[in-house]
């Protein structure tokens, strides 16, 4: 990454992203992509460390042309699980080390032509042209519009609505004869995940505890290693120096777009590491964040601003208590008794994971993305999904539910070769199936709905 941009002037840019973490970067190649010159900020600070990526994480990477990253990702490993009762290995990861990972997705970025700056940022001061970007050493930056992908370092992230404190103490363990693969055991203090990739001789150990529960500094690697033994009956001595992390679910409170300033990844929603697809959602959200952006520099008019803010923060939000939810199932499974898991058991409430306040189903104009903008449609929400639904491919949903319904009251019969008559000529098989599936299991073609 380049070093301090020493300039007399202020660089300018349409896009600052400040953090060239996953996040960053994949908002970063996608609003240059769509033509705009952007300045990638980062500090440089990722710890030694391995995490567990989704399969389909690895799928996105490879869609959005970031593949060189993989270079730093292994091959899919079986993850072990001894969850109380629960034994299985029916699922896994790719092991990631992430300083290697960052570093390659920034270089990917750098290659396409976005500028990359290495440097510490230390505040956002907006004001009516720009957002005033001031670093540590140099001029500020300017930007008609600042991406905050600084992960949970973010210093306007608050934190009213944090489940109980976790903290992640990790090391690299020396063990013998350890096979390649993950482990996750739950223990009576919290929970460890250890990983061993093929290509290292030592083991990746995460052990995360309430951070109440946090032994004194000196005590880190001692109590690492007091866990190894617990959870596999065996001894091994820690070999690098403990880090510790803040590890709890955190949601970020204020949207404030009309200062054109949007968090996204971690530093907009953050996830108990259990979840264990993190990084999953931190590229989630910068997809969002890019039609958010790309809307609002094209039209900053406050309607619409506002109508980005909506979607955006509905995103997020739902996206936070799906999570939530998720991560309380499955403390609930392990089965232990003791207070950590008591508390992760009961938060952040009792609602099924894909709660919604809809009973029946509705119709309502709303924000939805279309081409990289935000734009208010028609959407339809059933009781049984967390979000509203606008489109099916290219079949606008609540148009293609209305011409059924007109088809019908005409006293016609509704199958699937009517319905495919109905709907656009340029909408693929697969995807008129997977609507018209959908219609029916959501037994949304008996009836109109009245919006
Ligand atoms: C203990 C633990 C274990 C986890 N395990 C997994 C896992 O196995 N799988 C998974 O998918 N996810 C896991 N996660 C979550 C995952 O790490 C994050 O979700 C993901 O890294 C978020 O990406 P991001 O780009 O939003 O933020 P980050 O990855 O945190 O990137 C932020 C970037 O901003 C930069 N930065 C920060 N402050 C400044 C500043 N002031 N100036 C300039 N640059 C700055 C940093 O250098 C960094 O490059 C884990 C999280 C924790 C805490």
């Amino acid at each position: 990454m380049k070093t301090v941009l020493t300039a007399k002037k202020p660089k300018q840019f349409d896009v600052i992203i400040a953090g060239g973490g996953p996040a960053g970067v994949l908002c970063a190649c996608e609003l240059y992509a769509l033509g705009y010159r952007v300045g990638l900020v980062d500090a440089g600070e990722v710890s030694a460390r391995l995490e567990g990526l989704a399969p389909r994480a690895v799928q996105l990477l490879q869609r959005k042309g970031l593949e060189s990253a993989l270079q730093a990702v292994s091959d899919y490993q079986a993850r072990q699980v001894s969850w109380g009762s629960l034994r299985d290995s029916a699922n896994g990861e790719h092991l990631v080390d992430r300083p290697q990972f960052d570093a390659l997705l920034r270089r990917s970025a750098e290659q396409r032509g976005i500028i990359g700056i290495k440097q510490r940022i230390v505040r956002f001061q907006p004001n009516d042209q720009h957002v005033h970007v001031h670093v540590a050493q140099g001029e500020p930056l300017l930007a008609r519009f600042v991406v905050d992908a600084r992960g949970r370092r973010a210093n306007r992230m608050e934190h009213a609505k944090r489940a109980p404190k976790n903290v992640a103490l990790a090391a690299w363990l020396q063990v013998a004869e350890w096979p390649v693969g993950t482990q996750i055991i739950a223990l009576e203090q919290g929970w460890l995940w250890s990983a061993k990739a093929a290509s290292k001789r030592d083991v990746w150990v995460q052990l995360l505890v309430d951070a109440h529960t946090l032994p004194a500094q000196d005590q880190l690697a001692k109590t690492i290693e007091t866990a190894w033994q617990q959870a596999f009956g065996m001894k091994a001595q820690v070999l690098s120096k403990p880090v510790v992390r803040g590890a709890d679910f955190r949601l970020h409170q204020t949207w404030h777009l009309a200062e054109h300033i949007l968090p996204i990844g971690d530093a907009a929603c953050a996830f108990d590491p259990l979840s264990g697809h993190g990084m999953f959602w931190a590229f989630s959200s910068a997809l969002s964040a890019v039609a958010v952006v790309n809307t609002v520099l094209h039209d900053p008019s406050l309607e619409r601003t506002a109508l980005c803010a909506q979607f955006y923060r509905q995103r997020q939000t739902e996206t936070f208590w799906r999570q939530a939810r998720v991560g309380r199932d499955f403390y609930q499974a392990s089965g232990q008794q003791h207070k950590f898991w008591q508390q992760r058991a009961s938060w952040p409430d009792q609602q099924p994971i894909d709660f919604t306040s809809v009973s029946k189903p509705i119709i309502f104009t709303g924000p939805a993305i279309r081409a990289n903008q935000i734009e208010a449609t028609r959407l339809l929400q059933v009781p049984d999904e967390v979000s509203p639904v606008a489109w099916f491919g290219e079949l606008r949903l609540v148009d293609t539910l209305e011409a059924c319904w007109n088809w019908k009251k005409q006293g016609q019969v509704l199958d699937f070769e009517s319905f495919e008559r109905l709907c656009k000529p340029q909408v693929s098989q697969a995807v008129l199936m997977r609507c018209w599936q959908w219609l029916h299991r959501h037994h949304l073609l008996d009836r109109p709905i009245h919006a």
